[in-house]
């Protein structure tokens, strides 16, 4: 049971960290500048080297060496992150995320209107 008073444990520092990283993603400029895109390829070489999980970080360092973050416009970044957070999936089992629906997931909520 999750308990709010307590240190997180794997998961719950994963999911945090995803919400936080896919909403970073969700409003990250449609036309960024220079600035822009080094600050977040600075930020994901820092997190490799700073998240608080080392086999974690481990896996991030491989995974930016071989796919750098993209990072031209929103819809670029918010796809590459989700083909990243797969890769982690794929490694734990866990099931593919549908990356078309990224942007409903994280930025517009459901078609369906159930976030409204
Ligand atoms: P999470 O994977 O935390 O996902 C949260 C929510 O994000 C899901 O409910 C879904 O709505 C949405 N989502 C799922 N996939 C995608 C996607 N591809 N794109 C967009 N949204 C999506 N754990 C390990 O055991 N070993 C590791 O090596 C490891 N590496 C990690 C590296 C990073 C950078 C991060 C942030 C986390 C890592 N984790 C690792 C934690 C792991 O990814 C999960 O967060 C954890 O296992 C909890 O999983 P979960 O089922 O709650 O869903």
């Amino acid at each position: 049971p999750m308990r709010p008073d307590c240190p997180l444990d794997k998961d719950q520092l994963g999911t945090s960290t995803w919400g936080l990283l896919h909403t970073m993603a969700a409003k990250y400029p449609v036309k960024p500048t220079k600035e822009d895109k080094e600050g977040m390829k600075q930020f994901f070489n820092l997190l490799g080297k700073f998240y608080p999980c080392e086999p974690c970080a481990h896996d991030l360092r491989n995974d930016l060496k071989d796919d750098p973050p993209r990072l031209n416009n929103q819809q670029e970044f918010s796809h590459w992150l989700c083909q990243l957070h797969n890769k982690v999936n794929l490694k734990l089992d866990k099931p593919e995320f549908d990356c078309s629906k990224v942007n409903e997931r994280w930025r517009d909520g459901w078609l369906d209107g159930s976030c409204d």
